[in-house]
């Protein structure tokens, strides 16, 4: 655990030392849970967006794009049931003073057991070594069994209590179970209470003629309203989809995590319109090439894993999470959706307008249904950025701590060092930038020894960089130094684009799924 936590720590300095990640309004102590993207971020965060653009709305003749106002008609999220059911269970811890979420305290000591399965696992392989069937093993030995069960029966409980809204039996769980306040183990908790997501505002000027609203809690109903619309004028047939990336807004009740809960964050949603029946087909196949998006980045297959819900929200009827081994363990990363007709039924009924689709095949109208796949672009970055930061020890005795980022992520492709400031070859290096420049995003460093500087563009991601020295100026060649190896090869000036390209290219990436 400390290993983790600290691991965490070193995530979060990072980003704020090489210019990631910023707290919001920092010299004003900061607001909490909310950040900002600083000029290394910015362009990370950019990259992973359009890494999903690409595969999801450029590579899909059926699916298109669409950028909805944050702001909506009110009775929008009566019509989604924002308004009565977007909300948590908290819990107040007296001594302490904190507040927590009643189902994930629950969640973490289910985690708990399931850490003793996994210790009960390593012990068993140590001892039966090669002859050990890890299968074999989970559905037999009694302890792990014991486990299992307990930790089923405790979310099955809880799954049930919070669908009956029978707040008064999570609270005695968490008793039964003697959670503790994880900060003071303190056991003197409050009651539990459900406790609305949604920020709300008003628009107008005056007061009385004023209209509340809220700010959109998932970009998803920005769509649906809009089916009627995108279908028409794009006169799209079923099956089809619409992507959109955008901000969304909770006011989350617990909020520690850095980028992975934000107040204020940003989605990646797809929701795709499918015929009645074919819901789950299409639901599978979502499911499948979502992760494959994921595995194209090469963070490691092991790092994921489905979590299949037995608890479905009330528009659903299946849901899965892709999860990610983030520095505190495995946690949801993408959600995936089977959400019946349930909002574009909805928003007819609280509309009165037909939000229905005439499919010629069948000679009949429909409210579609739709599976939606839905990332949050924050938690990807930091997904790939805590996965990315490793400190390598290096064979003359030293470390470098190098972020290992997709190339096609990378913030900066390239970085053009001139060996030193004179002699002519910072001319030369600011020619091939003021070339590359128009391809790729480069950066132009001359300060500091070249050692420094590798080691500066290592610990932001870059995958190259290329140095110009009096050998250079002779022969029209560079060393282009790999950021993963440390190798360096010797090439001419007017090879170098052919060779980034082939390690940034998207469709080189894409193509891996
Ligand atoms: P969680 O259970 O973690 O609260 P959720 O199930 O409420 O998440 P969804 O409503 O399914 O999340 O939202 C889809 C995606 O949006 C999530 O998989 C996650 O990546 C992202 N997301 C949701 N809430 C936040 C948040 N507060 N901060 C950052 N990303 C978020």
């Amino acid at each position: 655990m400390a290993n983790q936590d600290d691991q965490f720590k070193k995530v979060v300095s990072h980003a704020k030392e090489y210019g990631f990640v910023f707290q919001s309004s920092e010299i004003y102590d900061g607001l909490s849970a909310v950040y900002d993207y600083a000029q290394n971020g910015v362009e990370l965060k950019k990259n992973i967006r359009e890494y999903w653009w690409k595969a999801m709305v450029q590579m899909h003749e059926n699916i298109v794009g669409l950028d909805a106002a944050i702001f909506m008609h009110p009775t929008t999220w009566k019509a989604s049931g924002h308004v009565d059911a977007f909300n948590d269970p908290l819990i107040d811890n007296k001594d302490s003073k904190k507040r927590y979420r009643a189902d994930v305290l629950i969640e973490d000591y289910v985690a708990k057991l399931d850490d003793k399965i996994e210790k009960e696992v390593e012990k068993a392989a140590k001892r039966f070594g090669d002859s050990f069937d890890k299968d074999q093993f989970l559905t037999t030995n009694p302890r792990v069994l014991g486990y299992k069960e307990k930790g089923e029966s405790i979310l099955k409980r809880m799954g049930k209590s919070l669908a009956e809204e029978n707040l008064a039996d999570v609270k005695a769980l968490i008793e039964e179970l003697e959670i503790a306040c994880p900060l003071t183990g303190s056991r003197n908790w409050t009651e539990v209470k459900q406790f609305n997501l949604m920020f709300g505002t008003k628009i107008g000027a005056s007061a009385d003629a004023s209209m509340d609203l809220y700010l959109r809690p998932e970009t998803a109903q920005g769509i649906f309203v809009n089916f009627s619309n995108v279908q028409k004028s794009g006169r799209m047939k079923i099956p089809f989809g619409i992507a959109q990336t955008g901000k969304a807004f909770r006011n989350e009740i617990v909020a520690r995590q850095f980028i992975f809960r934000m107040r204020e964050f940003e989605q990646m949603e797809m929701q795709f319109f499918v015929r009645p029946g074919t819901q789950k087909e299409w639901y599978e196949e979502w499911k499948q090439a979502r992760l494959k998006w994921h595995l194209s980045l090469g963070l490691g297959k092991e790092n994921y894993r489905f979590h299949d819900h037995d608890k479905l929200a009330h528009y659903a009827d299946a849901a899965a999470d892709i999860e990610f081994k983030f520095p505190f363990g495995f946690k949801e990363l993408e959600g995936i959706h089977s959400r019946t007709d349930f909002d574009l039924a909805s928003h007819e009924k609280f509309s009165g307008k037909k939000l229905q689709y005439f499919d010629p095949e069948l000679n009949e109208h429909y409210v579609p249904y739709v599976v939606e796949t839905s990332i949050g672009l924050d938690r990807m970055f930091l997904a790939v950025f805590s996965n990315s930061l490793q400190e390598e020890d290096l064979e003359n005795g030293t470390t470098r701590t190098v972020l290992r980022l997709p190339a096609v992520l990378a913030p900066t492709k390239a970085a053009i060092l001139p060996l030193v400031k004179k002699d002519g070859l910072p001319e030369i290096a600011r020619k091939i930038m003021d070339d590359l420049k128009w391809d790729f995003s480069v950066d132009y460093d001359e300060k500091d020894a070249v050692g420094r500087r590798y080691r500066r563009q290592d610990a932001v991601g870059t995958p190259f960089c290329i140095t110009v020295d009096h050998e250079t100026l002779t022969d029209d060649t560079v060393t282009i130094r790999y950021r993963d190896t440390m190798a360096q090869n010797r090439v001419k000036i007017s090879e170098l684009r052919g060779i980034i390209k082939e390690e940034v290219d998207v469709k080189k990436w894409l193509m891996k799924m």
